[in-house]
């Protein structure tokens, strides 16, 4: 019985000194606003449900849809550094479109998990949005008058133009119309494929289907130059130093976000997110973030100046 009566009381003694090491612990801290749990539970906090979250916007809405389904799919470059590029080690895509995806995510109501996001090269991100396969398509994509005849656009959020990427030690190709008679590559549906038909009718065009296979056959020696956005070829040379940009731009390419016809008040709605982006510092640092280091580039505030206000 004594021996019993020990246990216990040499139990009370341990519980007592745990408890007061748990309060020492947080007293730590002194800056610490809330107790590790607590701080947990914050950022594991389930998000409003979703009839809460689609009441926030007016009902039959597209927002208030998309808030009661409780996820926003959104279709994103995976293999173009800067803007989405997966990473390995999370296997989540990661850059400038990525990261104004998330900010319209969170301003449908939605918790940064519920914003999903599936890979679209340039050639699925019409019929990606055509079919509902996506919601959004936030990648690189340029707003042009053939484009708008069959998806609708947000305003501008950055304003990128067409260039060349070469190796380093290549000398006979500095300017568009160098690529003439050359080997270029370039991706299927986009713009920059278009583009150099007509600027450099005689180049002998490969269209592959995204960047990253064209920036490879480039290193292959299988083409001389590879063309599209100045921003998508600097994140490819940044990673690269055997590969330098020449050219300039020779078009401009205003990226928007692209949106299935008919739903007017998601554009709307987008637009607003934006406008309040550039005003609150939002763009800015998510453009110094992902191309801060890109040499060259303007500061946020003198790219932001450049947007055109509408499309
Ligand atoms: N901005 C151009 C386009 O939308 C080229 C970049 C891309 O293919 O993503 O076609």
């Amino acid at each position: 019985m004594l021996k019993y009566h020990r246990i216990g009381l040499l139990l009370v003694a341990l519980l007592a000194v745990f408890a007061f090491a748990a309060v020492a612990c947080g007293d730590d801290d002194d800056n610490a606003k809330t107790t590790p749990t607590a701080a947990a539970a914050a950022t594991t906090a389930p998000a409003a449900s979703p009839t809460a979250r689609a009441t926030a916007f007016p009902a039959d809405s597209t927002m208030a849809k998309i808030a009661a389904k409780g996820s926003l799919i959104v279709g994103v470059k995976f293999d173009q550094p800067g803007f989405g590029l997966l990473d390995p080690k999370t296997s989540k895509p990661d850059g400038f479109d990525v990261q104004i995806a998330k900010e319209i995510g969170k301003a449908l109501g939605l918790q940064e998990s519920q914003v999903q996001f599936v890979e679209s090269v340039s050639a699925n991100r019409i019929p990606y949005l055509m079919t509902d396969k996506v919601d959004l398509v936030i990648a690189t994509m340029t707003i042009n008058a053939d484009r708008k005849t069959q998806i609708d656009f947000s305003r501008p959020y950055y304003l990128a133009g067409q260039s060349i990427l070469v190796k380093k030690e290549n000398t006979t190709i500095t300017k568009v119309d160098d690529l003439n008679g050359k080997k270029v590559c370039s991706v299927s549906g986009s713009t920059s494929e278009t583009n150099i038909k007509t600027k450099a009718p005689t180049a002998q065009l490969l269209s592959l289907a995204d960047y990253s296979s064209c920036v490879s056959s480039l290193k292959d020696g299988r083409v001389d130059a590879v063309s599209t956005d100045d921003i998508i070829l600097a994140g490819f040379a940044a990673a690269d130093p055997s590969l330098k940009l020449v050219g300039g731009q020779f078009t401009q390419e205003p990226y928007g976000i692209g949106v299935k016809k008919g739903k007017d008040d998601l554009v709307k709605f987008i637009d607003a997110q934006l406008d309040r982006m550039f005003k609150d510092g939002t763009w800015d640092n998510i453009y110094t973030t992902y191309l801060g280091k890109v040499e060259g580039l303007p500061k946020p505030a003198d790219a932001r100046a450049k947007l055109p206000a509408t499309n």
